[in-house]
């Protein structure tokens, strides 16, 4: 397979580009806003051609799939032009500003029958695949509650549009409530249906939220308690969930690394759960091969990602409104 790069990120650096190749895939080109960082982005990490132009990229008829890791504004249309030339598209969450936008872009997928799929890492995890299939099985009976600890400290180069840019997407929202509500609907196998929440800006958001909490109902009755922050140096990340018959306790597993400890405390005590220590990118690209061979789906898809995405215009629409909001899915 052979990818292009629609963005000169610091995911596809850090993560994506190592992740790409680890699938045996060749990465043609990336595009750039900016001829000279495109240049040498596609200089450093070994790329064949850089493009300021997206039609030109697209043009090339030997590029099967093209990986979108632009600021959040700029996802919707080079999704819809990436799709027109009939590439795979990989898209980072949040799939786009709004609702509409993004099951445009999933139902123009479907309808030119291309892989679409969001890169919401954390159900790549071993820990949560072993969460997962705790809860899947029974072991904490009928699941009451859930709560997600996913309050960090940004790092320095990341503060960027992040902290200061609505129009690019900026916000803790965007940036991590998608990738909690992804990991609890992922958990629980049902989609929040109502929300409360507070945000402040506490020390960072320039025009942005840059913390959160949130309360949502479940279809089932479980209630989940969730919190990201850009702010918390100390805090730590986990994520619990609580049933009738035990309670699992995961800390330091909200991250991008194979790392973290799963702890499940029943009637019989308390046990430690050992999980695979993989590359959570790694496995996310090979279900994606997969899928474009044919073969199952993308660990999230792009249904996966228009539901992340309305839980967090839900929690951001009830921080400003001070109102309980109803989660519209937009007919998914
Ligand atoms: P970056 O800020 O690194 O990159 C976003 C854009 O900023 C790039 O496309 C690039 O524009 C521009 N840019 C990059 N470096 C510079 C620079 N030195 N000067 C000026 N402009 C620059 O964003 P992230 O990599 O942090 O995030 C990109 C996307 O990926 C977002 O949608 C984010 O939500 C998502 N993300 C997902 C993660 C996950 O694990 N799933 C983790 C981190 C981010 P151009 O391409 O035009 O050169």
């Amino acid at each position: 397979m052979r990818w292009a790069l629609i963005g000169a990120s610091r995911i596809a650096s850090s993560y994506m580009i190592d992740a790409i190749r680890s699938q045996n895939a060749d990465i043609q080109s990336v595009l750039s806003s900016d001829a000279a960082r495109g240049e040498a982005y596609a200089r450093e990490h070994g790329i064949a051609d850089s493009f300021t132009d997206l039609d030109a990229l697209l043009a090339d008829d030997s590029v099967d799939a093209v990986y979108i890791s632009t600021t959040n504004e700029k996802h919707h249309a080079q999704a819809l032009a990436a799709i027109a030339a009939g590439k795979h598209v990989l898209c980072e969450k949040p799939l786009a500003m709004t609702l509409d936008e993004a099951g445009e872009m999933v139902r123009t997928a479907a309808g030119k029958g291309v892989v679409f799929a969001t890169n919401h890492h954390l159900r790549n995890a071993g820990s949560h695949l072993a969460i997962r299939e705790l809860i899947a099985s029974g072991r904490i009976g009928k699941v009451l509650s859930a709560r997600v600890f996913h309050a960090v400290n940004l790092p320095d180069a990341l503060r960027g549009w992040r902290i200061n840019d609505a129009a690019a997407g900026g916000g803790v929202i965007p940036d991590i409530t998608v990738h909690d509500a992804d990991t609890i609907r992922f958990h629980l196998g049902e989609d929040p249906q109502e929300v409360v929440a507070k945000a402040a800006a506490s020390g960072l958001g320039e025009g942005v939220e840059d913390s959160v909490m949130s309360v949502w109902s479940m279809p089932s009755g479980a209630m989940v308690q969730s919190h990201e922050s850009f702010t918390h140096k100390f805090a730590g990340t986990g994520i619990e969930f609580h049933g009738t018959d035990g309670s699992i306790y995961a800390r330091n597993v909200m991250t991008q690394e194979p790392v973290g400890a799963v702890r499940l405390v029943d009637a019989d005590g308390e046990h430690d759960i050992s999980y695979d220590k993989h590359n959570l990118y790694h496995r996310a690209l090979g279900l994606f091969a997969d899928a474009v061979n044919g073969k199952g789906r993308p660990s999230a898809d792009g249904v996966d990602g228009v539901k992340s995405l309305a839980v967090a215009l839900a929690v951001r629409e009830a921080a400003q409104s001070g109102k309980a909001v109803a989660v519209n899915y937009g007919g998914f």
